[in-house]
């Protein structure tokens, strides 16, 4: 698709000079790009378990933003609440944060990405959610401090510009927001860079427990998309010595498939002992130097402490919301045992960079990615890719655009 770049890329500098030079432009003059039809399709949640296609005018750009053309967009958990019971209140409200596209239309003022990468018409972008004047800010931050507002494509509530969402045939990315030059990963790849980006994250708070190692034996509990993840990025990072439990054969082939060196189905163990017992010898003997808890189970977190060593670590990741109260032992699980435990959730601004190199690096060393997208669903089935991504059938469901 980089065939006509340069030429475009000549176009635009030439609309650039031409600008310079003359009188400063009318605010009506267009802003340089691609042709793009007078108005598109939004899918927009009218109602709760409801998207209609609605049809809008394509607004004029400012000169800080830029029109995006809608490649494809993953569905996330966070659609599905909206979808089943709009807990944020947003209804009505274009959804998809998790999109990718090309850049078909930019503001004169639009010149490079969050990370200093120029940006041309026919580039492919993502968004992120968090604020580029500080990267390690987290949306987890925003909750705490104030450090204003940030745009989450997706998850803003309708306006006059509508094309606020990426379940959209085009994204209208505002100037202020974050986004990221990401022409050099397919299209799958970058329908991944929100899942994965919580994955690195994650890995990154494990790290400042100063435990995981190169050589440390990994247990993985849970093995939907965040674990199979889990899985990639530690292996990108050199780590082989993982054992993944789930309750779900499928779910534990494609687990070793990703590079887990050993799985282990608590289906087949009665009680919690005897389940430690399995994952031990699935490690020769041996607990886990560290762990990363990957489901949303309270049990499955009260479990998962008798899998790691005296000594070990903890990171849960599972709880994206409230799943309710879990009860441990604080002396036989925390203290006798010198645990050390990290919380992690979401990601930062230098995660989603982060993402874009382990991304590479998982295709490098040979790891199924794409298979992570059991299903692809155009934007008119947007209301069957809900119901599917409900239903817990396959692992990452996603719209992709014709
Ligand atoms: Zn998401």
């Amino acid at each position: 698709m980089d065939v006509n770049s340069s030429n475009i890329e000549e176009i635009v500098r030439q609309v650039l000079d031409s600008m310079k030079g003359g009188a400063a432009p009318s605010p009506a003059a267009p802003a340089a790009g691609r042709d793009v039809p007078k108005a598109a399709r939004v899918a927009m949640l009218t109602q709760l378990e409801k998207f209609e296609l609605k049809e809008y005018n394509i607004p004029e750009l400012g000169d800080d933003d830029m029109l995006v053309k809608v490649e494809g967009c993953g569905v996330c958990g966070t659609d599905a609440h909206e979808f089943k019971r709009d807990p944020f209140g947003l209804i009505p409200v274009a959804l998809g944060h998790e999109g990718t596209g090309e850049i078909v239309k930019m503001g004169k003022n639009v010149k490079v990405d969050s990370a200093g990468k120029p940006l041309h018409i026919g580039d492919k972008v993502v968004t992120c959610v968090t604020l580029r004047d500080d990267p390690n800010i987290t949306m987890f931050d925003m909750n705490k401090q104030n450090v204003g507002a940030a745009d989450v494509y997706g998850l803003l509530p309708d306006d006059k510009v509508h094309f606020n969402g990426w379940f959209a045939d085009y994204i209208i990315v505002r100037g202020g927001s974050s986004v990221f030059n990401v022409s050099d990963l397919d299209l799958d790849s970058r329908i991944l860079i929100e899942p994965c980006a919580v994955l690195v994250h994650a890995v990154e708070r494990a790290k400042t427990t100063n435990i995981l190692r190169f050589n440390s034996r990994v247990v993985v509990q849970g093995c939907g998309p965040i674990g199979l993840i889990c899985i990639a990025v530690l292996r990108t990072m050199g780590v082989e010595n993982i054992v993944a439990v789930d309750g779900e054969q499928k779910r534990l082939d494609f687990a070793r498939e990703m590079g887990a060196s050993a799985t282990v189905n608590f289906k087949d163990f009665q009680g919690i002992e005897a389940l430690a017992g399995g994952v031990k010898d699935a490690f020769g003997g041996y607990l886990a130097d560290f762990a990363f808890q990957c489901t949303g189970s309270p049990v499955a977190h009260a479990n998962i402490y008798k899998f790691i060593r005296n000594g070990g670590g903890l990171c849960e990741l599972g709880f994206f919301i409230n799943g309710g109260d879990a009860t441990i032992n604080p002396h036989f699980d925390i203290c006798s045992k010198e645990i050390t435990t990290v919380g992690s959730w979401v990601y930062t601004l230098r995660d989603y960079a982060t993402t874009f190199d382990f991304l590479k690096r998982a295709k490098g060393i040979g790891l199924p990615m794409e298979k992570l997208i059991t299903h692809k669903f155009p934007l008119e089935q947007i209301n069957e890719a809900l119901v599917t991504n409900l239903k817990m059938e396959g692992l990452k469901i996603a719209i992709v655009n014709k």
